[in-house]
This record gives C-alpha cells, structure tokens and sequence, in this order.
C-alpha cells in the first residue's frame, strides 16, 4: 500500500472510531508501519475524529520525526508492540469503555481478560494481556509491553485502554472493536454464569482458522 493510502486509512478508520464513540475526545492513536521501516503515527493532541493526511507524523526507521506534526506521547506502546510482532504493520490504541473497565475488575486475569464468549473474539483477537497501571507516556509502559515477548497481539493497559497490532490497519481496527464488543458482553454477563466455547470448540477453531492462544490455560 503506498503511502498516500496509508495516510488516508488512518483517517478514514481514526473518523469511524471516533464516531462511534471507541475513544473520545483526543485520546486514542494509530500508527502504520511502511515499507521503508518508518511509521506513520496519528499527532500528540489530536482527535481521531478530525485528522488531516497532510498533518500525520512521518517517523524514520529509528523514530524521528521527518515531516507533518509532532508524534503522540504514547509512541513507546507502539514502537514495543510492533518489536516483538515483526510481521504486523498496525496498531490502534483506544479508550474504550468496557475493555477500560474490563482491566479495572480485581478478578481479571492479567493472561487472558476475557473468557472465550464467541469465535469471532477467539479468531480476531486470540487472548488480551493486562499489563500495570503506568502513567500516558511512561517509557516503563514499553518495558512491560517488551516483557509479553510477543506472544500478545491485543495488551490491555490498566486503568487506560486497549493497544492492538494487526497485519493491516484493518485488521486492527476489527481486532479492536471485537475485543471492545467482547469486554461488553462480558460486563453484561457478569454473574450470570453465561456459556462459554469449551476446549474442543477452541481446538475446532484452531484447526479451521489462524488462532493465536497464547496464555489461555484451556488452550488447545
Ligand atoms: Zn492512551
């Protein structure tokens, strides 16, 4: 994809997110991989309602800033997920509501946050990490990403927001949201004792399907 259309998916995807309510306000960022190493990451302060392709941060391979507006402060989140996940080229990051609450709850647990509820969460997203409270901009926050060694495509950072890394833009965004989605259902089923896919419909799923399990104890 050249960069243009990079440039104009961000925005095009960054509008859809915010008017659905996925991030409010400035929050929220997404950053692109090209194909010459550099990114392309959505500007500190911005509202992903409202970017302009012209005005996006244009980083080199070793993060610099060559052209357009200075990057978001939580470029670290970013540039720790995609070094450990050499083959994804996007990563979304939100303040969406229910997985922001979903990594609150005293009982989630940090390997795997939300319960195999449907195939589409299990497929898009495999199992979401949780990872400490660090505050917006701490470099401590890549440290703690670093340490999940990769195995994680979707991180929940506590008390914050979803990050999540995709092989494109696209797949990222759905990614998101299906955890977003999955984290509500989860909140609405909270001690209902809801069904849940049992291990032999993961295995099916993984037999049919490119599923990443990492850290699900019922893993197949
Ligand atoms: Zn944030």
């Amino acid at each position: 994809m050249s960069e243009t259309s990079s440039r104009e998916e961000i925005c095009r995807f960054g509008r859809s997110l915010f008017e659905r309510g996925l991030t409010p306000g400035s929050s929220g960022n997404i950053s692109i991989r090209l194909d010459d190493g550099g990114w392309l990451v959505t500007p500190t302060n911005a509202s992903l309602g409202f970017l302009d392709p012209a005005r996006l941060s244009r980083l080199d391979p070793s993060g610099r800033l060559q052209s357009g507006d200075p990057p978001t402060k939580e470029m670290p989140l970013h540039s720790a997920l995609y070094a450990g996940r050499p083959a994804d080229r996007a990563i979304v990051h939100l303040h969406s509501t229910h997985a922001v609450a979903v990594s609150m709850l005293p009982d989630t647990d940090p390997r795997d946050a939300l319960p195999p509820l449907t195939p589409y969460y299990v497929m898009r997203c495999g199992c979401t990490a949780v990872i400490p409270y660090h505050r917006p901009g701490d470099p401590a926050v890549g440290d703690a990403i670093r340490g999940l060694g990769g195995r994680y495509s979707c991180v929940l950072l506590a008390n914050h927001g979803p990050v999540v890394a995709g092989p494109t833009l696209e797949a990222a965004v759905f990614a998101t949201e299906e955890l977003e989605e999955t984290a509500k259902l989860h909140l609405l089923l909270r001690g209902l004792n809801p069904r849940t896919l049992d291990a032999s419909e993961l295995r099916d799923l993984a037999d049919h399907f490119d599923v990443k399990l990492a850290g699900r104890p019922s893993a197949p």
